[in-house]
């Protein structure tokens, strides 16, 4: 059976059913991160709501391609990847500074997905891998009329475009024609010819292309990728609030420039995470990542609980309180999977047996049709979760009075199974009420150069081997690799003693 699902779709400003283009499939492109930092946790809370939304599908019954796209080329990337390298580096070595600090944080955001379960896309195309392919869609986009070089770079022209402003519901009128726009990144009252490839300029990673060196703006990796991977029709295309404008308003004139037809269907859009009223974001500098929550010793899975609980189209204020909020609720629900995982010998005959007794298995029905009333309508988890409190009460009072038989605990323990596949935050042999995930065990290792995403602690084998690779680089007069190690070292919170007799101790920040 598949349920039908209903979602906000940003392009019309209505909740509407969502109906695949093939029977049983739904496409999804999602816009990932920009790797050149940790994610925040309002970062994570997009990520999240994509995945419920995801796995919301999964469980009504459809077959879902998943796409999410790594961004390693982008202004701030470049920003920060390039600061130390000498101004005249050589193009090799600026593409390796850049991937170097890319490989860095795209093994520490798949460390993040897998501590919060967070289902891996089916695919993660990387921007740098794709450079072909932004190159040939800038080059239909000109044969179509709708782009044109200039100095070194190719702009996009608006006035080609009749639609601009669909998405964002903009007013053609205010645009300014024949004024261009370098940044990626702008508001909405300075909707201008944006920029598709950005001239080479000093002190930045190259690429050749048919209109002199340079590297791709912004909008067209997410175009090309997505075309490139999903088709020239997907179902719906994801992000958070802030890239309805410009950017995928801008994937949509690239996109649908170069097929000449509607690209995506429904575009949906998370709200944003906020600190205190602000919105969290890393260059007003308050945010807080997943490791941070760790170190304050607070469970990946109660943050996805405290995010999923909330509707995603609400703006939600970020705090301690709702993550003991969220690791209350979740206690609840695992003791009760517990309860019915048990016979339930116990508690039977507890309870006041004169009261009228319930049907189990008609208000088991009861729960799954409110459950998935509201999960259609706009993945309104809030009130979803609200249908298994109700059956928690109901069955544990029940429960109190007269157990419910093995058959019965089984068929709740399906509907738990079924929620939790959705949720992911209650499973088979819950924890009593600790950590999923112990403080310390997401680490990924970039050592020696190398990204060792190994899910685990940082041995002590393993930071003893980087103190001899960097006594060794030592002893070779090679310092700028022993300062590399010891760099490393230190982001990953081991601190390095070198002692007056030549030996190196270390500790943990
Ligand atoms: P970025 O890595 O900056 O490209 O952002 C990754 C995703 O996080 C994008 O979908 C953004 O829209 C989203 N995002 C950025 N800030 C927030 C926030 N404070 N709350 C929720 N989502 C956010
Ligand atoms: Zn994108």
């Amino acid at each position: 059976m598949i349920r039908p699902i209903s979602l906000f779709n940003t392009l019309t400003r209505k909740v509407e059913p969502v109906v695949p283009l093939a029977p049983g499939l739904i496409k999804i492109y999602t816009c990932g991160p920009t790797v050149y930092n940790f994610a925040h946790i309002g970062n994570l809370r997009t990520f999240l709501f994509q995945d419920l939304m995801k796995r919301a599908f999964q469980a009504a019954g459809y077959q879902v391609r998943h796409c999410m796209n790594i961004t390693d080329v982008e202004d701030k990337i470049i920003r920060d990847s390039q600061a130390d390298l000498a101004p005249d580096a050589t193009n090799e070595a600026r593409h390796g500074a850049m991937q170097a600090l890319t490989n860095k944080y795209t093994a520490f955001f798949l460390d993040d997905l897998d501590a919060m379960r967070i289902q891996k896309p089916d695919e993660m195309p990387r921007a740098t891998d794709h450079i072909g392919q932004m190159k040939a869609l800038i080059q239909q986009l000109i044969e179509k009329g709708l782009a044109y070089a200039s100095e070194g770079s190719v702009y996009y022209r608006l006035a080609g475009f009749p639609h601009y402003g669909c998405l964002a519901h903009l007013d053609r009128e205010g645009m300014q024609s024949g004024a261009s726009v370098d940044v990626d990144e702008y508001e909405k009252d300075q909707a201008q010819d944006f920029v598709l490839w950005k001239a080479a300029k000093a002190g930045e990673p190259i690429w050749n292309s048919p209109w002199g060196p340079g590297r791709p703006g912004w909008h067209i990796e997410c175009s090309a990728m997505g075309m490139e991977h999903l088709g020239d029709r997907i179902d719906i295309h994801t992000g958070g609030v802030d890239l309805i404008f410009p950017h995928h308003e801008n994937e949509i004139a690239q996109s649908e420039g170069a097929l000449g037809h509607q690209w995506v269907n429904a575009w949906v859009h998370g709200e944003f995470l906020m600190v205190e009223g602000e919105k969290m974001s890393k260059s007003l500098g308050n945010f807080y990542t997943l490791r941070d929550l760790l170190e304050k010793g607070y469970d990946p899975i109660t943050f996805r609980y405290a995010i999923q609980s909330n509707h995603y189209r609400k703006l939600l204020n970020f705090s301690f309180e709702g993550l003991k909020a969220a690791e209350n609720s979740l206690k609840r629900i695992r003791a009760f999977r517990r309860r019915m995982e048990g016979d339930g010998a116990a508690q039977a005959g507890g309870g006041d047996t004169w009261q009228e007794a319930i049907e189990p298995s008609k208000r088991l029905e009861e729960a799954r049709a409110a459950f998935w009333l509201a999960m259609a309508d706009d993945l309104n988890t809030p009130e979803a979760l609200a249908a298994i409190f109700t059956l928690i009460s109901d069955l544990n009072a029940q429960d109190d009075r007269i157990a419910l038989t093995r058959e019965e605990r089984d068929a709740v323990l399906g509907f738990l199974d079924e929620t939790d596949s959705i949720f992911s935050a209650w499973p088979h042999q819950s924890p009593e009420d600790g950590h999923a995930v112990a403080p310390g065990q997401i680490l990924t290792a970039v050592l020696g150069g190398v990204v060792v995403h190994t899910g685990d602690v940082l041995s002590k084998d393993r930071i003893e081997a980087e103190v001899r690779a960097r006594s060794a680089a030592k002893a070779e007069k090679n310092w700028a690799e022993a300062d590399r190690i010891r760099d490393e070292l230190k982001a990953l919170g081991i601190v390095l003693e070198d002692h007056k007799d030549g030996t190196v101790g270390w500790h943990k920040a």
